[in-house]
């Protein structure tokens, strides 16, 4: 793809970078919690009826961290979330008057920008209060297992039916599983998603870049609508992500209306850990630099199903 010359690309790397020391704050807050929960859950098994007392104890110490992690997740949220999409905003302004661009202006005030923001914040809740839910069903399921020395019924059956472990005992098949388990636990995963399993805070991690960076790419887009600009362009560092590669250098338009070029169907992030930035062009400064009928072409190109049917309605 021939590459668009890029506009602004300290923008766009300043707005990779600025949200690391808040992503920071999140990864400490659940690599504390991680460490303090998994201390308790290793703290040894049960065999006197004193140890049983005490393992309780250790659920409920577990239940009070994660009713601690989930308020510290929720103010995260809401502070990054407006942090992250102003950010996006800041970077249009900047890349407008840099594009000299004198149309109307962009304010934090406005009614979009709010509704966006919380809807934001609610995502990135509603992942990192689900991370913490399954920390606690863990970690649950694990005191409960060392407790009575033994795994449900239903675990056993669905391991057999699975025909994960044939020819083996009941017992040995129970066995198997807690070792599982006390592997998955003493290696700090202590967290289940999608049948994955993660350290809490490589996930919150996880979370909290790729929600603030579409907070970032959402404050952009929705700020150039407000200043009435309707073309972006994504960032081009080469990428040899497939899944990038379709964007990547492009220009789009927002409305879908524009006659020459697609839709934007998609911000970046594309994926986890991409580094892709989307920014405003002017269409009369691509004219001005005559860049304007490359950047059609190239923009054109390995069109995505969505935007070709967008373009036929256009049509
Ligand atoms: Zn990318």
């Amino acid at each position: 793809m021939p590459s668009l010359p890029s506009l602004s690309e300290m923008s766009a790397r300043e707005a990779l970078s600025f949200m690391r020391r808040k992503i920071q704050t999140l990864t400490v807050i659940y690599a504390d919690t991680q460490d303090r929960i998994t201390t308790l859950l290793m703290s040894g098994v049960p065999q006197t009826a004193a140890q049983q007392a005490r393992m309780n104890d250790i659920l409920k110490q577990v239940n009070r961290e994660i009713v601690v992690l989930n308020q510290q997740a929720r103010a995260w949220a809401g502070g990054a979330a407006k942090e992250a999409y102003q950010k996006g905003m800041d970077i249009t302004s900047q890349t407008l008057s840099q594009l000299g661009y004198t149309g109307s202006g962009v304010n934090f005030g406005a009614r979009m920008h709010v509704q966006a923001v919380n809807v934001i914040a609610d995502q990135m809740t509603a992942d990192l209060l689900t991370a913490n839910g399954s920390i606690l069903r863990n970690a649950t399921r694990f005191v409960r297992s060392t407790q009575q020395a033994l795994i449900t019924e239903g675990e056993i059956n669905r391991q057999i039916i699975g025909g994960l472990i044939e020819g083996k005992t009941r017992r040995d098949v129970s066995k198997l599983i807690e070792r599982r388990l006390m592997d998955q636990i003493e290696g700090g995963r202590l967290l289940t998603i999608n049948g994955r399993n993660y350290q809490p805070r490589s996930y919150a991690e996880l979370v909290a870049r790729t929600r603030t960076r579409e907070a970032t790419s959402r404050g952009t887009v929705n700020a150039t609508t407000q200043a009435g600009v309707d073309l972006v362009q994504i960032s081009d560092h080469g990428t040899d992500t497939p899944i990038c590669q379709v964007y990547e250098g492009k220009t789009f338009s927002i409305s879908g209306g524009h006659s020459d070029f697609p839709q934007l169907d998609r911000m970046p992030p594309f994926h986890p850990g991409c580094w892709h930035a989307i920014l405003p062009v002017i269409e009369n400064v691509l004219i001005r630099r005559d860049e304007y009928d490359q950047a059609v072409e190239a923009s054109n190109q390995d069109l995505t199903e969505a935007q070709k049917k967008a373009k036929q309605k256009a049509a």
